[in-house]
């Protein structure tokens, strides 16, 4: 029986198609589809094949690449991480990226990633804190206010209740610009000179400042009992955020570890220290919170399976909406073998 052509033409999703995406479906609605999504993902964990990312370091940021196949597709992410990159005009994190139909091997979606990971990391944070965080947690600290950080506010407001941010960047100008952008969003906004500030009052904190070392955004002695901490900006060899004694205090949860003992906080434990993987306490396999005293940390590197969730929810969404163009990517001679004589007829 014949399969099926696929499509002639490859869907790609530019950040103009991308950005008209997120207005049409509601940002907070996307957040909160897209945590569903991922869910729902983790759920059949087992159905994907796993590897840590193969990553390419120098001595400016890294190269990424992020695949994973579920046996009937197959995805990747390219993304960079380049914290000087801020200093001269440029994102610290850009990407892009691919799904393809593992039947045939041929792309079914090319699309931009910079905003998509974004939402699908401030996605990702919520669905852990929605899992791990102090059920009456209204209050979050937020300790860098760069790229990343309104999309986590309000993730964490649509995901999980948080009603109230406090904010501090080491530069005053990136928390104007993130207090400016969330000012109609209905969260309550508090500006801190200092991150001791910030965290006052906060049941979760989130971190997520770039820097390319082993920097101490959080002391021991600023977390107290019963926090849940968002780890995000700790995702590469020799660039964490927290004070390794945090670690010893904390509940330690993480995406896959494999990947998060070479990329996340834990970097700084033993290899056999001991994790919990998100997706068996999403399956009921494993506990979350415990007690109201434990400390929870979700330490954040940003996993491949997240991105193909992200990446099949804006396949179906564009699919309904149109929101793409036709790319010619794939060369489709009427007969297969014949792709010589495709190039030969160009020529008139
Ligand atoms: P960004 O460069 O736009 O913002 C980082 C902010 O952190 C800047 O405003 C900077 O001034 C601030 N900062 C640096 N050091 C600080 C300090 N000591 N105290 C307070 N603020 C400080 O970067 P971004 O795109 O927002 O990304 C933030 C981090 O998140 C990066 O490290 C990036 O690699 C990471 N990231 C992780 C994931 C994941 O899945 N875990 C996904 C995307 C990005």
């Amino acid at each position: 029986m014949t399969q099926p052509s696929p499509l002639a033409y490859v869907p790609f999703v530019s950040v103009d198609h991308m950005m008209q995406l997120i207005h049409h479906i509601g940002l907070e609605r996307m957040l909160c589809d897209l945590a569903d999504a991922i869910e729902a993902d983790f759920r059949r964990w087992e159905s994907f094949d796993k590897t840590p990312r193969v990553a390419s370091h120098s001595a400016e940021g890294v190269i990424e690449l992020m695949p994973t196949s579920d046996g009937d597709v197959y995805g990747f992410k390219y993304v960079n991480g380049h914290p000087k990159n801020m200093k001269d005009g440029l994102q610290t994190v850009t990407a892009f990226g691919l799904l393809a139909e593992v039947a045939t091997g041929y792309p079914v979606l090319l699309s931009e990633m910079t905003i998509l990971t974004a939402l699908r990391t401030a996605a990702m944070s919520a669905l852990a804190a929605r899992h791990l965080a102090p059920k009456n947690a209204r209050c979050m600290a937020m300790i860098g206010n760069g790229a990343q950080s309104e999309f986590q506010a309000l993730a964490f407001k649509a995901v999980c209740g948080i009603d109230t941010v406090r904010l501090y960047d080491i530069e005053g100008k990136a928390t104007d610009k993130a207090m400016a952008n969330l000012a109609d969003s209905g969260l309550t906004l508090v500006r801190c000179a200092s991150a001791q500030e910030a965290i006052e009052g906060a049941q979760i904190v989130t971190t997520v400042t770039a820097d390319k070392q082993y920097a101490t955004i959080l002391t021991d002695n600023m977390i107290g009992a019963g926090v849940h901490i968002n780890a995000i900006g700790g995702d590469c060899p020799g660039k964490t955020e927290l004070h390794r004694d945090i670690l010893t205090r904390s509940d330690i949860f993480v995406e896959y570890p494999p990947q998060t003992r070479i990329e996340g906080e834990i970097q700084q434990l033993d290899p056999d220290h001991p994790v919990t993987e998100l997706w068996q306490v999403m399956t009921g396999a494993a506990q979350g919170r415990r007690s109201a005293d434990q400390i929870t940390l979700f330490d954040s590197v940003g996993f491949a399976i997240e991105d193909f969730s992200a990446l099949a929810y804006v396949r179906g969404k564009v699919a309904q909406t149109g929101l793409f163009q036709r790319l010619d990517l794939l060369a489709d001679p009427d007969d297969p073998r014949d792709l010589f004589g495709m190039v030969r007829r160009a020529a008139s």
